[in-house]
């Protein structure tokens, strides 16, 4: 006979902790609880033949045993209900041994890897980002930039007009112009951005990146142009590139010049993506032209400058081997995961 209500209620434990489910945990309540032959009931039965001054003792300590296993039982029973129903709920019990789901880890896009590459190497030079509007007003677009009304310059650029007068700016210049209007030289900046035009093919797409550098102060003279776009492309795309300055014109540049790089596929000697001429047509430069200082509010007299500008989405083809400039903005997955970061 049992009366040892200590040890029914610590075998009770043990068991307690191996009951899987609400069928396991009723069982265990029946062996324990039932009226007729539940353990803790024999033992309770059991009093009767123990010396009448043991009882009182022994009936108290099945008591609180019976309190402590209904309180067990009902904590048990509500974990495996919340246990239970989240595994309704998601489909099939969680298999452990199924092999583990690949998390697919985003990426920029390549152009953007281009872009930040540009940035930083502008920034170890010494130049500040600025940014501006990409909705813009004709003079900020075109009259400041020393291209008025009626000049054959403005035919070039092939502009989307919208409502109001106003238009998709058709390069990053506006905000040299902007940047110069609120602040004094000495100015070193650089504007990046999607600029538009009405033109779609191989290699031109209605909207595109560029990047242009400013800088105005005293005396900044066309060698520090050469040095300044020597120093980017080297750090941009190899240490042993070199440039070449072809005159050339811009309304708002004079002297202007436009600047090409050595091919780094050839080195050279020419080949299919240099066109066989060992150089590769990179962006326009020149001298900052009085008109546009005198826009601005500067004088022409007392300072000097360079600017430069080319496109993100032509440095990141060379960069990254395309040749088609319409792949960059189909954003295909199968195009885009061959430019890991
Ligand atoms: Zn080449």
């Amino acid at each position: 006979m049992e009366t040892d209500a200590e040890q029914i209620r610590s075998e009770f434990e043990s068991e307690l902790l191996r009951t899987a489910n609400s069928q396991a945990l009723k069982d265990l309540r029946n062996r324990y609880l039932s009226r007729k032959n539940g353990r803790l009931s024999l033992a309770l039965r059991g009093l009767s033949k123990l010396p009448a001054a043991k009882r009182p003792h022994a009936g108290q300590a099945l008591n609180q045993a019976r309190q402590r296993i209904e309180t067990l039982l009902a904590e048990r029973q509500q974990d495996l209900e919340t246990h239970e129903s989240s595994q309704q709920q998601s489909g099939d019990p969680l298999d452990l041994t199924l092999p583990g789901r690949r998390l697919l880890i985003g990426q920029a896009h390549p152009l953007t890897q281009v872009r930040h590459q540009v940035e930083s190497v502008f920034r170890e030079l010494g130049y500040r980002i600025e940014t501006g509007p990409e909705i813009e007003t004709d003079f900020h677009n075109f009259e400041a930039l020393n291209m008025p009304e009626g000049h054959p310059a403005r035919d070039l650029q092939d502009t989307f007009f919208t409502e109001g007068g106003y238009l998709l700016r058709t390069h990053t210049s506006p905000v040299q112009v902007r940047t110069m209007m609120s602040r004094k030289p000495p100015i070193r900046m650089v504007a990046i951005g999607r600029v538009f035009r009405r033109d779609s093919d191989i290699s031109h797409s209605p909207m595109f990146h560029q990047v242009e550098g400013l800088a105005v102060d005293e005396r900044v003279t066309f060698a520090d142009l050469k040095g300044t776009i020597a120093a980017f492309c080297q750090r941009v795309f190899s240490p042993d590139t070199k440039i070449r300055l072809r005159p050339s014109y811009f309304p708002f540049v004079e002297p202007g010049a436009e600047f090409d790089i050595s091919c780094a596929l050839c080195s050279g000697s020419g080949c299919p993506t240099c066109k066989r001429s060992g150089w590769i047509e990179m962006g326009g430069a020149g001298m900052v032209h009085p008109a546009v200082f005198r826009a601005v509010g500067y004088d022409p007299g007392t300072v000097s400058g360079f600017a430069f500008g080319l496109g993100i989405d032509r440095i990141a083809m060379l960069k990254l081997g395309i040749n088609d400039i319409r792949l960059l903005f189909e954003n295909d997955l199968r195009f885009l995961r061959q430019f890991p970061q």
